[in-house]
């Protein structure tokens, strides 16, 4: 199986189109039509687990973090990104790193630390506006629920939780066909009133090429009338964090306490308890201080996330409590997460998780 294979996967489920303007998600070494001898998976890239990847023959190392994230001028071993760049080129190693792209999804990075945790009703928190389009065709009655077919088997028509989502209204169409045409109905300069249907369908912006080339090629037009509109709506499942709720109310000491056993996290940094038990939870895993305003404004109890600062502390104000649960310990299961969505498409593939702790945070009790 080729790299590009594993990669086409995952980028199914977190497009590359979702990641954020300053991320480098995708592959950073190796060629996508390379033999993928195993793949081996870990939230950060250390010259530790590049060797874990040689000495286990894997030559795919698909990391959360990408290990070029800015511009490189120099690639001469003085510093740890320079090294494992050229330790990875000189050993044949893809590293592949799928970053915000897999944040930004619903069913990604902060839902498995929701899954972790126990949310129910999950949804996310600051929804992505502009990824959401829509097409309006028009198509000769006889030949509507053949395109809407096509349509949807390009991934089209999905709203939430339902599927085969279109309207469509009957009207007439007209067109004269010009010199060297060949016109499905009607005739060469003379005016053609047809009836067709008005179909319309939404469909996320990234599947855009798909979605327009399926309808063309099952509509009987050669030259097909169609629209496309970006939207304003918010995308359900694109979008930063994520909010949901606890099976009961937790008190809030007794919730700190699941977090800390559940992800192993030596001391949780938070704001002023409240006095009040928790229930509503929006999480981010990761650095997520943008996201205080929307935790509050989302009526959440708490907020969970990473690298908070002093002052990011003080925006709590008695609204919500804050909790800085680690960088590393939030995004740990992220591993977990794409071990087994490569384990469930690819179950006779060999598919490894690092051993390495990568945690560059020591604590010292
Ligand atoms: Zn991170």
């Amino acid at each position: 199986m080729q790299i590009s294979h594993i990669i086409n996967f995952l980028e199914t489920i977190a497009p590359p189109s979702l990641q954020e303007s300053y991320d480098n998600a995708g592959l950073i070494t190796g060629m996508p039509e390379w033999e993928c001898t195993g793949a081996i998976i870990s939230l950060d890239i250390t010259e530790d687990v590049i060797e874990e990847a040689i000495q286990n023959n894997c030559n795919l190392l698909i990391a959360h973090h990408p290990i070029v994230f800015k511009g490189l001028k120099r690639i001469n071993g003085k510093d740890y990104v320079s090294r494992n760049i050229i330790q990875a080129i000189k050993k044949d190693l893809a590293i592949y790193a799928i970053h915000t792209n897999l944040d930004n999804v619903i069913e990604g990075v902060n839902g498995k630390i929701a899954k972790m945790i126990g949310l129910s009703d999950c949804q996310v928190l600051m929804p992505q506006v502009g990824r959401l389009k829509k097409l309006i065709c028009f198509v000769p009655e006889a030949q509507l629920s053949t395109v809407r077919e096509s349509i949807f088997a390009a991934g089209a028509g999905q709203i939430g939780r339902y599927a085969g989502c279109s309207f469509s209204v009957s009207g007439t169409g007209s067109f004269t066909a010009g010199e060297g045409t060949n016109p499905y109905v009607g005739s060469i300069g003379q005016q053609h009133f047809e009836k067709e249907a008005r179909l319309e369908v939404v469909f996320p912006a990234h599947i855009q090429g798909k979605v327009v080339s399926a309808m063309i090629k099952a509509h009987p037009y050669e030259d097909v009338a169609y629209d496309i509109y970006t939207m304003d709506n918010d995308h359900p499942e694109y979008g930063s964090g994520l909010t949901g709720l606890l099976a009961k109310p937790m008190e809030e000491n007794a919730f700190l306490g699941l977090l800390k056993e559940t992800f192993q996290i030596p001391v949780i940094r938070h704001s002023g308890l409240r006095d009040k038990p928790i229930q509503r939870v929006s999480l981010c895993g990761g650095a997520g201080s943008f996201l205080i305003s929307n935790a509050i404004a989302n009526k959440s109890d708490i907020f969970l996330t990473a690298d908070l600062k002093y002052h990011d502390f003080f925006e709590a104000d008695d609204r919500i409590v804050l909790a800085d649960i680690g960088h590393f310990e939030s995004e740990q299961f992220t591993t977990d997460l794409v071990y087994g969505l490569l384990k469930e498409k690819f179950p006779t593939f060999a598919v490894l998780k690092t051993g390495v702790n990568t945690n560059p945070i020591n604590y010292f009790f």
